[in-house]
């Protein structure tokens, strides 16, 4: 249970917190490969071998999350095959519900996220769900990935919050924990960020598994 008086901004994640993460693995993990496979006359295995190579090469970088590195370095339109299946884009259960009550609870609300300014226009103008966050940043334009040393400062500069007051939800390990070493007080991360796939082993932060669990408390408007 969340003491939510002592809380008043909440940063949450895109990909696998309010998202559904299926979208991400299902692009990076299968249709990526397919469409690499067949233009260099490899196999899927043998391309899905290829492709996890590069990706591990540049993971947690800036770089893993950008459109246009990926589409320079695999020469293929990532924007283009990220519309092509664009209706596998889905919000997770709740999600909205949550987001809403907050900000009627009066809660400045964030949505902080790894991806490309290209995806997050995507997902947004798929979901229609920008309009209830205060705020949608990505992270490419303060050119650090959020488990990068100094983000959370970086991103306290410009958009004003109070660490000890704010509360981030995350599906990322790494963004977790680089947020509680520059102070976040409060961190959540998500159990099953992929509906497809088997829920998280829990490690040391709490996991949400439904937000309906963690809105008890947010009735009242508490300033
Ligand atoms: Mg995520």
């Amino acid at each position: 249970m969340i003491e939510w008086k002592t809380i008043d901004t909440v940063l949450f994640d895109m990909d696998g917190t309010v998202l559904d993460l299926h979208f991400d693995n299902y692009f990076w993990e299968d249709f990526v490969p397919a469409h690499y496979g067949k233009r260099h006359g490899l196999s899927a295995t043998e391309a899905s071998t290829v492709l996890r190579q590069r990706y591990e090469s540049v993971k947690g970088t800036l770089d893993w999350y950008c459109i246009d590195f990926w589409s320079q370095t695999l020469a293929m339109d990532i924007s283009r095959l990220k519309e092509d299946i664009r209706h596998k884009i889905s919000v997770r259960p709740h999600a909205l519900d949550f987001v809403k009550q907050l900000r009627l609870s009066g809660k400045r609300v964030m949505l902080v996220t790894n991806a490309h300014p290209g995806s997050l226009e995507l997902k947004m103008r798929h979901t229609g769900i920008a309009p209830h966050f205060d705020h949608t940043i990505s992270s490419h334009t303060l050119k650090l990935a959020k488990e990068n040393e100094g983000f959370w400062s970086a991103l306290r500069q410009q958009h004003d919050y109070d660490p000890q007051r704010t509360l981030l939800i995350d599906d990322s390990l790494p963004v977790l924990r680089r947020a509680r070493e520059e102070g976040i007080r409060h961190l959540l991360a998500i159990r099953q960020p992929d509906s497809q796939r088997a829920p998280l082993h829990p490690e040391e932060f709490t996991q949400v598994e439904h937000f309906t669990d963690i809105m008890k408390g947010l009735d009242d408007r508490q300033l």
